[in-house]
């Protein structure tokens, strides 16, 4: 089998960990920006080029027989004439049309009565008016790791703000956040895995400490149980889905947003 990891960042060189006992029938290649990624050494072969370009993935993925993505910035039309021509992709490249577009990720979210912060979605900042603020203002595509996220308390940090099409977002008072890491196998199996405690830098938006499993009173327990199983009926394909909680000050669990794959909150 040759199996495809997009990209070769440190989650895909965990996954290898896992792989070690089935790599004996298995040509592990690695699609990444660098040569020098963490999984360099570790694979059989590293194709150096960008995610973003159909292209590099198109090309890329010819030559694989199963595709895993570390990353949801990946070219999605390369990825679905890939799934057409009969390659498996996790995730389910259906399910990252969605996840990758901030905007039809919160629709989706409000589709399934998957609870959530307020929102509504601009084209750029000039629809934002300053009664609507505080809010998080994030950026539909591209933003990863903090980068497409800015809180905006005032007129003067508007104006200071990025300028693309964005997601407003009421901003909430979070007591804590938390992740839970859910799966579903190429058998149907579903499982999850424990719910995690993160503490964040205040300023840049990085997870700073993660605690697992997290200490949970029992009626917010229940809402993440509940959250989980929407987020698995909801999409119902083999993979995994990270999803980014926050527990608000009033005893409500909001989901933040999910990513599509292994995460960095959960291992
Ligand atoms: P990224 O996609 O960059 O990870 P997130 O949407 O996860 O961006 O936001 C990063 C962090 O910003 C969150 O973990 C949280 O600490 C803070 N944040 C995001 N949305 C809100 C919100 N609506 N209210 C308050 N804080 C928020």
């Amino acid at each position: 089998m040759r199996l495809g990891f997009i990209t070769g960042g440190q989650l895909a060189r965990m996954m290898l960990q896992a792989l070690v006992p089935l790599r004996h029938d298995m040509r592990v290649r690695v699609l990444d920006g660098s040569a020098e990624c963490p999984c360099t050494g570790l694979v059989d072969e590293i194709v150096v080029g960008k995610s973003t370009d159909f292209g590099a993935v198109y090309e890329f993925g010819k030559d694989c027989d199963v595709i895993i993505l570390e990353f949801e910035h990946v070219n999605i039309e390369a990825l679905e004439r890939l799934q057409a021509e009969g390659k498996r992709i996790l995730c389910h490249p259906a399910d990252l049309r969605i996840i990758q577009d901030k905007g039809l990720q919160k629709q989706f979210l409000v589709e399934n009565h998957i609870p959530t912060a307020e929102f509504r979605l601009v084209q750029s900042k000039a629809e934002v008016s300053e009664p609507e603020l505080p809010a998080v203002l994030k950026t539909r595509t591209q933003g990863y790791d903090g980068g497409g996220v800015r809180k905006v308390t005032s007129a003067t940090e508007l104006d200071a703000a990025f300028d693309a099409p964005s997601v407003v977002e009421a901003c909430v008072d979070i007591a804590t956040e938390y992740s839970l890491i859910l799966g579903r196998d190429a058998q149907g199996q579903t499982f999850r895995y424990p719910v995690a405690e993160q503490e964040f830098h205040p300023d840049a938006h990085l997870v700073h400490f993660i605690a697992a499993p997290a200490e949970l009173k029992p009626a917010v327990a229940e809402q993440i149980e509940r959250i989980g199983d929407q987020i698995l009926a909801a999409f119902a394909e083999t993979g995994m889905w990270a999803v980014e909680l926050f527990l608000t000050t009033g005893g409500a669990v909001l989901v933040n947003e999910i990513a599509p794959r292994v995460h960095n909150r959960g291992h």
